[in-house]
């Protein structure tokens, strides 16, 4: 089977990082798709988040990454793709998420939606908290890959936040 991981991934985390490792193992492709949104003023670029996540899972044969602008259900067509992905967090994250999931089969009713629990370590994590945190050079170790941290690092020292 196919389907499609999307999501903002600014920057990616470990917890996506767990999914995409655990959904990768289910499918036989996963295309791991940047959603190409700049009015939410992401940090990082679409080209910085496509080299990220292509160096995160360059040992994933199966997974592919690509980035995609406007609807999702648009995507998955043009992708011949019908099940989408969505990792689910805490109780906050399913109301959310629901609500995509619910509105995709709304405007297209071959798209399924399959929820995927966060591993416990990944419970509270997200990509703003590893932003906020790096911002005012708090620790972050254990919350994304190496990769991700030198990249954080080195934008917010360019920013010259203290
Ligand atoms: P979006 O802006 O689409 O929510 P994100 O990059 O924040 O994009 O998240 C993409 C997907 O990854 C979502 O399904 C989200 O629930 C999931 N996700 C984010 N953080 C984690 C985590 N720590 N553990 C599991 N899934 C996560």
């Amino acid at each position: 089977m196919k389907a499609v991981y999307p999501g903002s991934f600014d920057p990616p985390t470990n917890g996506h990082l767990d999914i995409i490792t655990r959904a990768s193992k289910l499918t036989d492709t996963l295309i791991v798709a940047v959603l190409n949104n700049p009015s939410k003023n992401p940090m990082f670029s679409t080209n910085e988040k496509l080299e990220m996540l292509k160096e995160l899972t360059k040992n994933m044969p199966n997974v592919k990454i690509t980035s995609f602008s406007g609807l999702l259900v648009d995507f998955c067509k043009q992708n011949d793709c019908k099940i989408v992905i969505r990792g689910l967090r805490a109780l906050t994250d399913f109301e959310y998420e629901f609500q995509i999931a619910l509105t995709n089969k709304t405007m297209d009713k071959e798209i399924e939606t399959l929820f995927m629990p966060t591993d416990t370590q990944n419970l509270w994590l997200s990509s703003s908290v590893v932003k906020e945190i790096a911002t005012f050079g708090g620790k972050y170790d254990g919350m994304v890959p190496k990769i991700v941290k030198d990249r954080l690092e080195k934008k917010v020292n360019n920013k010259g936040v203290c």
